[in-house]
């Protein structure tokens, strides 16, 4: 739609500069040289732009964490000044739920863990989510009206549409449950819904190993196996919000029946309880994955095995995305990432065997920097993601 004065070098410039504070709240703490290769734009422009927010008090130099290894000055580096403003990240994983705060410069300020069945027990879980947010309030000192937005993640797809759950197998206790207006609510502030692989790119994106990729793939490879696709800097949702079910590739159309009512998918070999039934008993017990990736790396020899050859088939899978993506990078995270190269060598041939060579040629595959934590840094990742996205709009972007 048109508005008034678009296209004029003044509207060219509000543009610009929202966009500039859009990139600050995203990534935190960022140089000069970082929002102009982010935002496309130029550095002069760029310069002018941060000149013009220090000016305004909106923006501040800060110091780099990490000091220049060269012995040199820290790169100077820029942030929001208001941080007095604040966003919160909820996980609804299968066994717990997890809440966080942090500022728009990026410091976790407080946070909460209680173990839950979530499935099971849906409406305990949102109750001690809401009470775990005024907990983190608290303990941060902050108001709830300085809570700008909430992010949460669910392990199931989400329906953006009707904003619930998209599938009825995965998280069946949650099916019809309207999560984002529950929430809203509940919080009393915007809140934004995604999926458990979709958090985990986010997090990766905003702090770990796809921190300099517009174009990638984030694999969750754990009890079910996801993918959270990242093209040009935006997660891909797709039309119905399934996009990145990579778990549910066909890999044997006479295969064993998978949950979701297919035969032969990708997960009946390679997810958690497929690897947990393959392994068998360990001295007399059914062990866990954690234990199993534990022992894989010990040199267990049938663990290792059981890893290294769901890594093989989740490469298969992995190598018709590559087809079809052309990413730079493939992260994988997930507890099966934990076993490190017992997981990603094979997985890496695999992909090699299976992908046009000139996909294959530049792809990077390498293990996620979170793994426990992922998908709650991925809901306060959201939260500041979002943000900027309503900002915008808001502003008249
Ligand atoms: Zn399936």
């Amino acid at each position: 739609m048109a508005k008034s004065g678009e296209g004029t070098l003044g509207w060219l410039r509000h543009r610009n500069r929202e966009r500039v504070v859009e990139v600050m709240r995203e990534r935190g703490r960022i140089s000069q040289a970082e929002i102009a290769r982010v935002t496309g734009l130029s550095r002069t422009t760029v310069h002018t732009l941060v000149s013009g927010l220090k000016d305004s008090g909106l923006v501040h130099e800060v110091e780099a964490r990490v000091p220049d290894v060269r012995g040199g000055r820290p790169p100077v580096l820029l942030a929001l000044r208001d941080s007095s403003l604040a966003v919160v990240g909820i996980d609804f994983g299968l066994s717990q739920v997890q809440v966080a705060v942090a500022d728009l410069v990026h410091n976790l300020l407080a946070e909460r863990r209680c173990d839950l069945d979530v499935d099971h027990h849906a409406k305990e879980a949102l109750e001690a989510a809401t009470r775990m947010v005024a907990e983190v309030l608290t303990e941060a000192g902050l108001e709830r009206k300085s809570v700008i937005g909430a992010g949460i993640g669910i392990p199931a797809p989400v329906d953006s549409t009707r904003n619930t759950t998209g599938s009825s197998t995965i998280l069946p206790g949650w099916t019809g449950l309207r999560i984002a207006s529950d929430m809203r609510d509940r919080l009393g502030m915007p809140v934004e819904i995604e999926n458990d692989a979709n958090l985990g790119a986010l997090a990766e994106m905003t702090w770990g190993a796809a921190r300099e990729c517009s174009n990638f793939a984030y694999i969750k490879a754990a009890t079910g196996i996801g993918a959270g696709l990242v093209i040009d800097g935006r997660l891909l949702r797709g039309a119905s919000g399934t996009a990145g079910e990579i778990g549910h590739t066909t890999l044997d159309e006479s295969g064993a029946l998978c949950y979701c009512g297919n035969r032969g998918c990708l997960e009946t070999v390679a997810s958690g309880p497929a690897i947990i039934q393959l392994v068998g008993l360990v001295d007399g017990e059914v062990p866990s994955l954690a234990r199993i990736v534990e022992l894989a790396i010990a040199g267990d020899l049938r663990c290792h095995r059981a890893i290294s050859d769901a890594g093989r088939e989740i490469g298969v899978a992995v190598a018709g995305l590559c087809n079809l993506m052309n990413p730079e990078r493939v992260i994988v995270g997930g507890l099966l990432s934990r076993a490190g190269e017992v997981l990603l060598q094979p997985m890496r041939e695999s992909i090699r065997r299976h992908t046009v060579q000139a996909a294959a040629e530049m792809l990077d595959v390498r293990p996620a920097m979170f793994v426990e934590r992922a998908e709650l840094l991925g809901a306060v990742a959201l939260a500041l993601h979002g943000s900027s996205e309503r900002m915008t709009r808001a502003a008249g972007g």
